[in-house]
């Protein structure tokens, strides 16, 4: 079959993310992708401004994750991790432990972003069951988040622009309260916090968790919000006896200028969720990270057990992956270049604000947003930003890009440059 061919049979036959199946909207060929850079079948190359959505943070066919993925396909590809361990498990874990806050011990290794939001949101309820309160059962978050697409997860996913009304009546019900508007940078207002206090301190009995995006919304509005609002959290989570979760999947290993975006507030959640860049987007992973005391009551409970084991659990492919990217997030400059590129991101997006079309510019870390005033109409904008030389995704009013940090600075300024004629 030619491309042509192979995309035809695509449209008729494969689903794509959040698409349907009648007229689709043409899918673009990749043949290729190395640095950050990815090759058209139709001889074009674009810089992928989105790093394969937030994961593929050292670029692709990054020299050192390729060997470290080789070197492990001549030992094993995959072993099943029950009763049975390996050596990139074992280190992965070391480094995990060492690089997230201090109180999160133990490691559970799982497959995907979502399912380790299954896990972490499983972890709360199974603690609270090991100590006897059978009543917390519930979730409470914040309203604009995302935390991914399997069944728990999207019940604490924005109930407006999420999945919510299509699922009513099968989904949980869970907690929301508004979401903080206090900015990153700007000054925090004390009222952001009430609604989250009214509602802990009127229904933490039957509460198990917050779960919460630290200081970037991504998927569910790319916004940032004031740091003070994770430490009053913390605070309130504890008078009231309440667990916290903090999904870092998006924002882990420096894409808001911190290796975790926590680190901003210096505060501990109880579990915390890290995927998408873990393996430099390699392959689909992530690790759900919990605190000893959960881990403690789990075990000491009837069950003894925490009641979860994928198939490809601890992946050693995987784990080889997420290994060499580590390495890359520990021990390079990455900060450096994460700091370049979020001066590089404000000189070309920020005199954007004076166009009549922009709401709002904002640009944290490795993250560039522009909010539009009007909903985007993406394939026409997508195909002139290739035409530009560069690969975006917009979703409704927000055109956005967080590039991969191996990205240069003449790099950079193709893809602001693009995004400033698509705009202007
Ligand atoms: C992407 C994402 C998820 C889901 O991860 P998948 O690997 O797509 O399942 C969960 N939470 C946040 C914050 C994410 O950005």
């Amino acid at each position: 079959m030619n491309i042509e061919g192979l995309v035809d049979f695509d449209m008729r036959h494969v689903w794509h993310p959040y698409a349907g199946m009648k007229n689709p909207q043409r899918p673009y060929f990749v043949e290729s992708a190395e640095g950050v850079w990815l090759k058209l079948a139709d001889g074009r190359k674009v810089i992928d401004g989105m790093s394969s959505w937030w994961a593929v943070a050292y670029g692709y066919r990054n020299p050192k994750i390729d060997a470290a993925v080789s070197e492990q396909l001549k030992k094993m590809s995959h072993v099943m991790f029950g009763g049975l361990t390996h050596e990139g498990a074992v280190k992965l874990a070391e480094k995990l432990v060492e690089m997230t806050p201090r109180n999160l011990q133990k490691v559970f290794f799982c497959d995907s972003g979502s399912v380790s939001v299954e896990v972490a949101m499983k972890m709360a309820l199974q603690y609270w069951r090991a100590l006897g309160d059978r009543n917390k059962t519930k979730f409470a978050t914040v309203r604009g988040g995302y935390h991914g697409d399997t069944w728990h997860a999207m019940s604490v996913c924005d109930p407006v622009n999420g999945m919510h009304s299509l699922f009513s009546g099968g989904l949980p019900i869970n907690f929301f309260v508004p979401r903080p508007e206090s900015k990153f940078g700007g000054e925090w207002n004390p009222d952001d916090i009430s609604p989250m206090r009214r509602l802990l301190n009127e229904s933490s009995s039957e509460i198990a968790a917050v779960i919460l995006e630290p200081v970037v919304q991504g998927a569910g509005g790319m916004r940032f919000y004031h740091p003070q609002y994770l430490r009053e959290l913390k605070k309130l989570c504890e008078a009231c006896g309440v667990l916290l979760i903090f999904d870092e999947i998006a924002t882990g290993f420096w894409r808001s200028g911190k290796m975790f975006a926590c680190h901003w507030a210096e505060t501990e959640p109880d579990i915390m969720c890290v995927g998408k860049a873990l393996t430099g987007g390699y392959m689909s992973f992530a690790a759900t990270l919990a605190d000893e005391k959960i881990a403690d009551a789990i075990s000491d409970s009837e069950a003894g057990a925490f009641m979860h084991g994928p198939t490809f659990m601890g992946n050693p492919l995987a784990c080889a992956a997420a290994n060499a990217a580590l390495d890359i997030a520990r021990n390079g400059n990455i900060l450096e270049k994460v700091l370049k590129i979020e001066s590089g991101l404000k000189r070309g997006l920020e005199p954007l604000k004076n166009s009549a079309a922009v709401a709002d510019v904002r640009v944290l870390g490795a993250i560039g947003v522009l909010e539009m005033r009007e909903p985007i109409d993406v394939p026409a904008v997508q195909e002139r930003l290739v035409e530009n030389g560069v690969w975006l995704r917009p979703f409704g009013k927000l055109l956005y890009t967080m590039p991969p940090y191996v990205i240069s600075e003449s790099e950079l300024r193709t893809v602001t440059d693009a995004v400033s004629k698509v705009v202007g």
